[in-house]
């Protein structure tokens, strides 16, 4: 890895401490824990406002799909008041409080295009799009987050389709779409609730199951599903758990399979650690699949001019298309994280630390730490519980390199300066 081809004749300026690339709740959270040690950071985010994820690219609908106390950044509880599970707008102010109360202010429209390590500085070169400017950081905290890019699947024909596609990125609600027959392709928590607020303002939802999906609800016996899980999880094995879960499911629900919802082979909490997909939690979709007001319908072959056709050959018309088809990471698209070979000769896909889907090669719970000073916050595929244990983890590791880097004198004069490379 070298940042040299990042220089030419860029002004470099050293920045103190980190630069955190990402002003979602991972990167916040990352910051506050180290403001709270003392050690800066510089936040950089390429939209024109913090959690610009929850404030621009989500449905009006949304809430935390979690109970609170699993959502709190570290550092700051919610605000008294707060409902169990918070609407998309209280998360978006709690997190302007949160940068608020730790003094973190990102620098916005900061796209972050570029970042190498420049082994002669010892030092993370990052270049930021539209201009000669290149920042020099001892650490580089990646906090771009697992849902930076919306997942657009390529149908056959999917050009000829007269009616709009939307990716839920951009859907708001389902006024717009009310009276019409609307395709929702993807059985996550996106796709299920978004056939639910289609339902819920007059439109005529059909999901698209491909694969099999654990669904469940998302409270049991008046407790948070999630919650009962994680207790669980500190007595018993991942099957028991997984056992205990779906038993309690099938009474609350009755058999999924029978409403096109097959379950998985596998458990929801093992699936979840063998493959990061999340259960869906029920939040009411699968009461209007039962009444027929959602339909379930099977794996799209191609779109036509004015609907689609499904892989069994049967043809139907819709009026739009809704992709609740989900996000990847845009790591590799800007670090430059080396390349080469594994360990054992083979040539590596993606780079050092990051795979080339933009994930941390090292799984949770040891993936937030890379090499050179470079680190991972929110990629554990463990929602904000995950991010807030990356932040903290993050912080104190700095911190002991901060703590020594500062007690030399030369370091604190390189810290500082200002040069031309
Ligand atoms: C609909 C939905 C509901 C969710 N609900 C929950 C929940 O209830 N509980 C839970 O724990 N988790 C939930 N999650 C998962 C996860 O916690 C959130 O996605 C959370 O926003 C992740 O935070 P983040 O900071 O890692 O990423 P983001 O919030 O996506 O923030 C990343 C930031 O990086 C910026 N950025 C990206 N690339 C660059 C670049 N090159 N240069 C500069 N800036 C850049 C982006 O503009 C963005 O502001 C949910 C996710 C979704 C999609």
């Amino acid at each position: 890895m070298d940042g040299e081809a990042l220089q030419g004749r860029r002004r470099a300026a050293w920045v103190p401490g980190a630069i955190i690339v990402g002003a979602g709740p991972s990167g916040l959270a990352a910051a506050a824990c180290l403001a709270a040690r003392g050690v800066p950071a510089t936040v950089l985010e390429m939209a024109d406002s913090l959690a610009s994820t929850w404030r621009h690219r989500t449905y009006d609908r949304l809430t935390l799909h979690l109970p609170r106390r699993f959502c709190e950044l570290p550092l700051l509880p919610f605000p008294e008041g707060y409902p169990e599970y918070p609407s998309k707008d209280q998360f978006v102010a709690y997190m302007e409080g949160y940068a608020a109360a730790a003094g973190v202010a990102p620098r916005f429209g900061a796209h972050v295009e570029e970042a190498a390590f420049d082994a002669a500085a010892g030092a993370w070169a990052v270049r930021l799009a539209g201009g000669d400017e290149l920042l020099l950081a001892r650490w580089l905290v990646v906090a771009t987050g697992e849902n930076a890019v919306p997942r657009r699947p390529e149908f056959p024909g999917a050009r000829l389709f007269e009616g709009p596609v939307v990716h839920t990125c951009d859907y708001k609600s389902g006024e717009a779409f009310s009276g019409r027959k609307v395709l929702v392709v993807g059985c996550g928590n996106s796709g299920m609730e978004v056939s639910l607020d289609l339902c819920r303002h007059g439109a005529k939802p059909s999901l698209v199951v491909r694969n099999t999906v654990h669904v469940l609800p998302r409270e049991m016996f008046g407790l948070s599903t999630f919650g009962i899980a994680m207790a669980l999880l500190r007595l018993f094995s991942v099957p028991a758990v997984d056992r205990i879960l779906l038993a309690a499911a099938r009474l609350a629900l009755g058999d999924t399979g029978k409403l096109g919802l097959r379950r998985p082979k596998t458990g929801p909490m093992e699936l979840k650690n063998l493959t990061g997909r999340t259960p869906v939690l029920d939040v009411g979709t699968l009461g209007h699949i039962k009444t027929g007001k959602i339909k379930v319908v099977g794996a799209v072959k191609e779109v036509t001019q004015r609907g689609v056709r499904f892989a069994d050959g049967k043809e139907e018309q819709f009026d739009a298309i809704i992709l609740a088809t989900g996000y990847r990471s845009n790591v590799p698209s800007w670090l430059k994280d080396g390349e080469g070979e594994d360990d054992d000769g083979r040539v590596r896909d993606g780079g050092e630390v990051f795979t080339s889907q933009g994930m941390p090669r090292v799984p949770f719970p040891n993936g937030w730490r890379g090499k050179n000073g470079l680190y991972t916050v929110g990629f554990s595929q463990r929602g904000l519980l995950g991010a807030s244990s990356d932040a903290l983890n993050i912080a104190r590791d700095i911190h002991c390199q901060w703590k020594d880097m500062m007690s030399r004198p030369a370091c604190n004069n390189v810290l500082q300066s200002d040069e031309t490379v």
